[in-house]
Formats: C-alpha cells, sequence, structure tokens
C-alpha cells in the first residue's frame, strides 16, 4: 500500500482531560513497529466502560494518563503489518481486542483463564510494547485506551491482541464481539457455565446483560429473570429470552429478597452487569445456597463490594470475568462463525448507528439509557478509500 512505512493523518475524537466531551481533532498515526499492526477501524460500538474511563475516572475508575483516544469493541481491516508480523497481510478482516492471547505463557497454555498478561502494564497506561503510543495530535503524544484506540479512523494495535476473521463477515456489526457481547454471552456459558433447566437472574440488561440473558437462553436455562430499574429495557430483555422482568424500584423490599421469594429460595445462577458494588451483593445474595453461583461480569476498578460470609459458607460461588473468560485471539473468529450461522445474535443490540463526529451524542444515548449499542461508522462511504499521508 502506498501508506506502508508512512505517518498516516486521519481523524480520531480525542479525550484531552477528564469529564470533558470528546474532541474530533486530526491526528497523526505512525507505522507499526514490531509485532504490530495498523488497522483502517471501520465501525466502533461504544461500550459503558469507554464511558465510565471519561466520566467516572477517580470514582470506580483508576485514573489514565490523558489525551487519551478511547474505543476498544470495533472492527477493522489491515492496513499494513509491522517487522516479525507474520499473521495478517493488508486487507485482512480484523477484530481488536483489549485482551492479549500471547498463545505462549502458562496462562495461554491453561484450560482455567483467559487472563494473558503480555504488555498487560503498558496497555493499562496507553502505551505499547515500547511504552510510547502511536498517536500523536498536536505535537502530544495521545494515550491509547485498553491498546486499542478505536475512536480514530486508524490505529495500531499488537500482533498478539487482533483476531483475524472471515472476509464476508459485516464490520458494522462484529465489532460488537470485540467487548460487550462476548463478555455478556461468556460471561453466562463459561464462567457461569449455566446448566439446562436452571432458574437465572440477570442485573443489567445493557448490551452485556442483554448477551448475558443470550447465553443463558442458549445453555437452555428454564427461567431467565431480567432486573434493570429503567422498565424501557424489558421488551428486548423478553426478545432475547427473558422469561420475565423485574424492576427493583417496584418493591420497597431490596431486589434480592424479591428474587428469593419469586424462586422459592433463590436462583441457580446470578449475573451481575451492572458494574456496582450494592448490586453485586445483591446479586449474590439472589442466589440459592448449597449451589448459586454469581458471576460478576460489570466493571469497577476500586471499589469494594460486601459479601456475607455465610452466603458463602453455605455453598455458594462468587466469582468474576474478564472479556468473559473467552482466550480472545483464538475465541472471537468462533464467535464470528457463530453469528454468520445464526447462531448468536447481534443485529438486535443495534440500536442506533452514527458518524464519528456524532460520538459524544452516542455518549448520550448510551448514558441516559435510550440506546443498547450505537454504531459508529469512522469513515464515510462517499469518503476516498485512500488515507492520508503526513508530509513532513
Ligand atoms: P449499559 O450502560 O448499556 O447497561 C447497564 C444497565 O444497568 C442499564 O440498562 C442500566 O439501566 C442498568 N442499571 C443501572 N443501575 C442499576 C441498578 N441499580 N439495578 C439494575 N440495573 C441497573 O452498560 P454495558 O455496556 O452493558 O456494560 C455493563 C457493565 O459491564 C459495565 O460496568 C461495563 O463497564 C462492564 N463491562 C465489563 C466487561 C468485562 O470484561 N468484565 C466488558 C464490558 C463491559
Ligand atoms: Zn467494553
Ligand atoms: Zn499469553
Amino acid at each position: 500500500m502506498a501508506t506502508d512505512g508512512q505517518v498516516i493523518k486521519c481523524k480520531a475524537a480525542v479525550a484531552w482531560e477528564p469529564r470533558k466531551a470528546l474532541v474530533i481533532e486530526e491526528v497523526e498515526v505512525a507505522p507499526p513497529k514490531a509485532h504490530e499492526v495498523r488497522i483502517k477501524t471501520v465501525a466502533t460500538g461504544l461500550c459503558h466502560t469507554d464511558w465510565e474511563y471519561l466520566y467516572e475516572t477517580e470514582k470506580g475508575m483508576k485514573s489514565r494518563p490523558f489525551p487519551l483516544v478511547l474505543g476498544h469493541e470495533a472492527a477493522g481491516i489491515v492496513e499494513s503489518v509491522g517487522p516479525d508480523v507474520t499473521t495478517f497481510s493488508p486487507g485482512d478482516k480484523v477484530i481488536p481486542l483489549f485482551l492479549p492471547y500471547c498463545g505462549e505463557c502458562e496462562r495461554c497454555q491453561s484450560p482455567k483463564t483467559n487472563h494473558c498478561r503480555k504488555n498487560w502494564e503498558n496497555a493499562q497506561v496507553g502505551v505499547l510494547a515500547d511504552g510510547t503510543s502511536r498517536i500523536s495530535c498536536k505535537g502530544r503524544q495521545v494515550y491509547q485506551f485498553l491498546g486499542v484506540s478505536s475512536f480514530s479512523q486508524y490505529t495500531v494495535v499488537p500482533d498478539i491482541s487482533l483476531a483475524k476473521i472471515r472476509a464476508d463477515a459485516p464490520l458494522d456489526k462484529v465489532c460488537l464481539l470485540g467487548c460487550g457481547v462476548s463478555t455478556g454471552y461468556g460471561a453466562a456459558v463459561n464462567a457461569a457455565k449455566v446448566e439446562k433447566d436452571s432458574s437465572c437472574a440477570v442485573f443489567g440488561l445493557g448490551a452485556v446483560g442483554l448477551a448475558a440473558i443470550m447465553g443463558c437462553k442458549v445453555a437452555m436455562a428454564k427461567s431467565i429473570i431480567g432486573i434493570d430499574i429503567n422498565p424501557e429495557k424489558f421488551e428486548k430483555a423478553k426478545e432475547f429470552g427473558a422469561t420475565e422482568c423485574i424492576n427493583p424500584r417496584d418493591s420497597s423490599k431490596p431486589i434480592q429478597e424479591v428474587v428469593v421469594e419469586k424462586t422459592g429460595g433463590g436462583v441457580d445462577y446470578a449475573l451481575e452487569c451492572v458494574g456496582s458494588p450494592v448490586i453485586m451483593s445483591a446479586a449474590l445474595e439472589s442466589t440459592t445456597d448449597a449451589w448459586g453461583t454469581c458471576v460478576i461480569a460489570g466493571w469497577t476498578e476500586t471499589e469494594t463490594m460486601s459479601v456475607m460470609v455465610n452466603k458463602l459458607l453455605m455453598g455458594r460461588t462468587l466469582k468474576g470475568t474478564y472479556f468473559g473468560g473467552w482466550k480472545s485471539v483464538q475465541d472471537v473468529p468462533k464467535l464470528v462463525d457463530d453469528y454468520m450461522n445464526q447462531k448468536l445474535k447481534l443485529d438486535e443490540f443495534i440500536t442506533h448507528t452514527r458518524q464519528l463526529d456524532q460520538i459524544n451524542e452516542a455518549f448520550e444515548l448510551l448514558k441516559s439509557g435510550k440506546s443498547i449499542r450505537t454504531v459508529i461508522s469512522l469513515h464515510d462511504s462517499q469518503e476516498e478509500d485512500k488515507p492520508e499521508v503526513a508530509t513532513e
């Protein structure tokens, strides 16, 4: 490609500082270094986690260095590859991943976990393996979010954090497998290991919660209770497989008591997809003694949840899941196949579509509870398909 080895100038939504709207800027994206791949980001979802890092930083989230390009739920096309990249070529369709899979470490080789820690510390502070980011704006380094930064028309990612997917996959749909849908679905099928004829409760009916419901349904759960303080989410939850929905605000009793009463002792599986320590405790207390399992998918980094020890002594299990337990690079292409074979829903999560310059509106839609997922197109269809190269 003509851009190979050159700096690309393109548009990105830059977060200059916490709690301020994103600004569309022209950024420069450097060529990929060893074991890195530069991709043209075609479509990206907005996940609650992007919102939290911008607006809740220093509340439930650790602070990140700014300026920052957020976005981690995307799909794109390989533009060029750096030295030593053997598994990707320009033109490949790909999904960048916030969780690496190096395939070689003890964790990658263990069936017990998907927590590969290669490049981990660097990704947490917004840089790639060499300690720098590939994005800059107005002469300043712009940090990359979780090693991805999909709110940019081009970005550079490590080759161990990139899944090659089939050529016929629609990028504006499969981008959702980069985070929310894979997380919720995996929370049910991998972490909880929901069983046939079991009872389930899913707390929070955003994309992660709906995907958890989808997982419970695929696992043939007998009853699936959807719980949300926003009753506008109920219709969709039922379409995904919820057998009933409850608004905690409709009762003066704590939600866990409502669930325990309704189910005659508690559910077999509870999945927390909100990100609130109070709801995490409620989810655990909604499960039955003896074998109830509570899985935390909601994200918070600095808060503590309270656990009544007695609940665990009586045989309950409490666990958390990161990216739904999927071994990212290896499993995401299989999830794409499942979508293409109509085993997995994706289109139904997409309530809105917007262009990159409408990204702040997309955040508003997510926060106000009006959207499940807004998919952002990063390149308008009229645009010439040749990226601009920086001349100096
Ligand atoms: P979302 O904002 O679309 O959905 C959250 C839902 O929770 C909303 O419908 C909201 O009304 C509901 N809610 C809020 N307070 C509630 C309460 N008190 N009781 C019941 N429901 C309540 O968010 P999302 O994108 O689906 O993400 C959900 C959570 O999952 C977030 O915390 C996000 O950071 C986290 N997440 C974790 C991972 C992971 O790897 N573990 C990956 C992606 C997202
Ligand atoms: Zn996410
Ligand atoms: Zn590894």
